[in-house]
């Protein structure tokens, strides 16, 4: 098969990010812009502007630093789903312009997907139980039958997001995730709700009432460490459940929350103890980033799907609506 050069862009939620990548699995370049705030959570149209404003640098950027131009591409890749509506427009928009432009075949791929499937590139997993915990979403999943099946979720708010609501409740900023984590080493355990239902998972009353403590003057460090330790066994069992239930022997973590050490202690050491191998993917690629979406757009397109310019966004789309198409 020949060699295709992909133009991968990311912009479904905080993160612009371009990358361009071959069809070895080599990474050329992986340039990324993110959008934060120093008080408050993500307001959707602002980081859709964000994502406008920067966009053509981030691209000219990547371009530069894998030394190629547009002459060397043979595809653009995009996330088109799911994630914050303006961001995902702002983002279609950027990558339907350059595909016309410079005359390009384009893929819109799911952002959700790309983050599993390039799990298996950037670690030696096989077949694993996927435990995708990104800002807006939690997820157990695995491949069974061309599709990523969800064995059990969150009910109502993503972990990063629980994480980040609870920061936001304690004037922490976002992302809140490193610095909950930084603040919970000085802490002590306090009693939080601890909901698990089936496979599925629900964080939201833990945060009121872990907020409604810190009103109540509980201190900071104790409340960060009892929300990370609630939170992340909560996790932890599901996932043991799911090893249990589908007999796959490794585990693979993914997501921005993948970044968190003691989440990946407590992953660990329960793997560990049943016998199955633990994976996670390296910092640098755990949260959102373009390589992921260049990756997927690649496998895509060389099991002979190519989309039209005409191409929507899907802002809810599910992980196990898309067909797996590339195994
Ligand atoms: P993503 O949507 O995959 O880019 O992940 C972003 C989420 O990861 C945000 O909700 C962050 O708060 C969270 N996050 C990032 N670093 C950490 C960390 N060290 N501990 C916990 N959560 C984190
Ligand atoms: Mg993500």
């Amino acid at each position: 098969m020949k060699e295709l050069i992909c133009l991968g862009i990311e912009g479904t939620a905080h993160t612009f990010g371009a990358s361009i990548i071959t069809s070895k699995g080599d990474i050329l370049s992986d340039v990324r812009d993110m959008y934060t705030t120093k008080k408050g959570g993500i307001i959707p149209q602002d980081a859709a502007k964000h994502h406008k404003e920067i966009s053509n640098s981030v691209i000219e950027k990547s371009l530069k630093e894998a030394n190629k131009n547009f002459d060397d591409i043979n595809l653009i890749s995009f996330s088109r789903a799911p994630g914050l509506a303006p961001c995902l427009l702002a983002t279609k928009d950027v990558a339907i312009r350059l595909a016309k432009e410079h005359k390009k075949d384009l893929i819109g791929v799911n952002h959700a997907i790309a983050h599993l499937t390039s799990g298996l590139l950037f670690t030696e997993a096989k077949d694993p139980i996927y435990i995708y915990v990104s800002g807006a979403n939690t997820q157990i999943l695995a491949l069974i039958d061309k599709r990523f099946r969800i064995l059990g979720e969150t009910l109502d708010i993503g972990l990063g997001n629980a994480l980040d609501k609870f920061g936001r409740g304690i004037e922490l900023g976002f992302p809140a995730g490193p610095k909950i984590e930084e603040l919970a080493k000085d802490g002590e355990y306090v009693e939080l709700p601890y909901t698990v239902k089936g496979m599925d998972l629900t964080f939201s009353g833990i945060v009121t009432e872990a907020t409604n403590k810190f009103r109540k003057d509980y201190k900071k460090e104790d409340l960060c460490f009892s929300v990370q330790e609630t939170l992340f066994s909560m996790l932890t069992e599901v996932v043991e459940r799911a090893l249990a239930f589908t007999e796959k022997k490794e585990a693979l973590l993914i997501g921005g929350v993948a970044a968190n050490k003691r989440l990946v202690e407590m992953l660990n050491i329960m793997c560990k103890e049943r016998g199955a191998k633990f994976y996670n993917v390296p910092l640098r690629y755990s949260g959102d980033q373009a390589v992921m979406i260049a990756w997927q757009g690649i496998l895509e397109y060389n099991s002979g799907k190519k989309d039209s310019l005409n191409i929507d966004i899907d802002d809810s789309q599910r992980t196990d609506q898309v067909e797996v198409i590339w195994n």
